[in-house]
């Protein structure tokens, strides 16, 4: 058993300001934890023996035909920019093309330090890995665009956090690429017109070949990730960093640092440790990601030929972005109420169930699939406010065809709670990975119903309850 990647590298052939070539740094003694082997058939990989494994995915050695670099990026954290971010901890290892011909990157994450690690180590720790993980596993099996978790591997040194000595790991990724609105940023805020111009060709040719030009490359990424900022609203999950070298041009979710889904219902929850003004917060997720947009806009407007127009229309596209979030998010949640169908009184019925689930802090989860088997009510502290509500659903749910079998589809009964995920990476610190190989293969099918898992389901006890999450560093 050999390992091979069948690489096939694009990016590598960009011009050299795009990134650095930088081999991974070698790690003590690295060891298998996960190999993701339904990924690696999709892409066409053939697995090796664990220890070629662990050897390979954790840069200890250069997989044949692999081309390692640290991209190049800037981007706006909480409304700063930064014009010098690039992969501080992860390295490229090249691209392949997967069994449906589309270009996925193959990027290790963890690998050591890079020319733009800054005071950084360049490590990750196992805790941010395995959250990645599965929080990554679990977004892909709720049928939502993801980067993906190929590999995970211990690296047997320590890494070195304010908690103290912990373990390190390395996560290997895989992206339709890493092409962020911070890339775009990197070149525009330099006035690098040749670079810009070599990115758009180059993101037009890999993620839609149909754009005629920048300004409808830019209408199409605002499609994407505003049906992904929906996707997150309908399941309850709030991204955290939102910032513009964590918003993809492919529209994928990526970069799950502080990334939670909410057990009880509050529109303005905020997780993350430094999200002190909550700008990331639940609700105004579809506010951020036009703010982001507009970043975006900004970078590729010198790339028009006419900019007066090509600012306004812009603007304009920037300005609608909210609403159209909005519209994407009323008709999942009419999906999750059992509407396929569109009535008047439908987005009234929708907002009253969730400022109910807000005043009796409902569990957002629980709540929806507890809609499709009679078990809601349960969720509310008072249920007469639930009774109230509930003839005028059940009216509006006798005009459709199969309200049960649409809420079953889209209401996960399970979602990587912020407890059970502390509580697996507690354990796999102690050596025990039997709750992390346990979460990955319930979230694997997050709309069956698996009575064995029910725990999984439960919300955290007080004492369990996770109040804050970090930067995955
Ligand atoms: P993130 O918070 O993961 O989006 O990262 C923001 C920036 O900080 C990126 O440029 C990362 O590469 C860099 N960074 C984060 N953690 C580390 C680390 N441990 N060592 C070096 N660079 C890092
Ligand atoms: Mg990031």
């Amino acid at each position: 058993m050999t390992l091979h990647v069948p690489f096939d590298n694009t990016y590598a052939a960009l011009p050299d300001r795009f990134f650095t070539r930088q081999a991974p740094e070698p790690v003590g003694t690295p060891r298998l934890i996960r190999f993701n082997t339904a990924l690696a058939e999709e892409l066409g990989i053939e697995p090796g023996t664990p220890d070629e494994m662990a050897r390979v995915f954790s840069g200890n050695e250069i997989p044949q035909g692999a081309t390692p670099l640290a991209q190049a990026y800037a981007g706006h954290q909480f409304g700063g920019f930064s014009p010098q971010l690039g992969d501080g901890r992860a390295i490229l290892l090249g691209e392949v093309v997967d069994r449906a011909g589309r270009r996925r990157d193959i990027q290790l994450k963890g690998a050591g330090r890079t020319p733009y690690s800054r005071m950084g180590d360049g490590r990750a720790w196992l805790g941010p890995v395995l959250r990645e993980y599965v929080l990554s596993e679990a977004m892909h099996a709720l049928g939502i665009p993801t980067t993906r978790a190929l590999v995970a591997v211990a690296t047997g040194d320590p890494v070195y956090r304010e908690q103290g000595a912990l373990p390190g790991a390395v996560l290997t990724r895989v992206a339709a690429s890493h092409i962020r609105v911070g890339t775009f940023e990197f070149f525009a805020a330099r006035r690098d017109l040749d670079a810009l111009k070599a990115l758009y060709a180059y993101t037009r040719d890999r993620h839609y070949p149909e754009a005629g030009d920048p300004g409808e490359l830019l209408e199409a990424v605002i499609d994407r990730q505003a049906a992904l900022v929906a996707d997150w609203m309908s399941i309850g999950f709030i991204h955290g960093v939102m910032n513009t070298d964590n918003t993809t041009l492919s529209g994928e979710t990526i970069d799950y640092g502080p990334a939670a889904y909410m057990d009880a219902y509050h529109p303005v929850t905020v997780y993350s440790s430094i999200d002190r003004y909550g700008r990331y917060a639940f609700d105004n997720q579809a506010q951020i990601i036009a703010w982001n947009l507009a970043q975006l806009a900004s970078a590729l407007v010198p790339l028009m030929p006419d900019q007066d127009d090509a600012i306004q229309v812009f603007t304009r596209m920037i300005h609608a972005m909210p609403t159209r979030v909005e519209g994407e998010r009323r008709r999942r949640f009419r999906a999750k109420l059992g509407l396929a169908t569109h009535q008047g009184g439908d987005t009234a019925l929708i907002d009253d169930l969730l400022k109910l689930m807000q005043d009796h802090g409902a569990d957002f989860t629980n709540t929806f699939r507890g809609l499709a088997d009679g078990s809601a009510r349960d969720q509310f502290t008072d249920t007469a406010a639930f009774d109230a509500w509930e003839p005028r659903w059940k009216a509006r749910i006798a005009d459709e065809a199969d309200p049960d079998g649409l809420m079953r589809r889209t209401n996960p009964a399970f979602i990587p709670r912020n407890h059970r995920v502390e509580q697996m990476i507690a354990a796999a610190t102690r050596g025990d990975y039997a709750p992390f190989e346990r979460l990955l293969d319930v979230l694997s099918r997050p709309f069956d119903d698996q009575p064995d898992a029910a725990d999984l389901r439960l919300p955290p006890e007080p004492h369990e309850e996770v109040k804050q999450t970090f930067c995955g560093t």
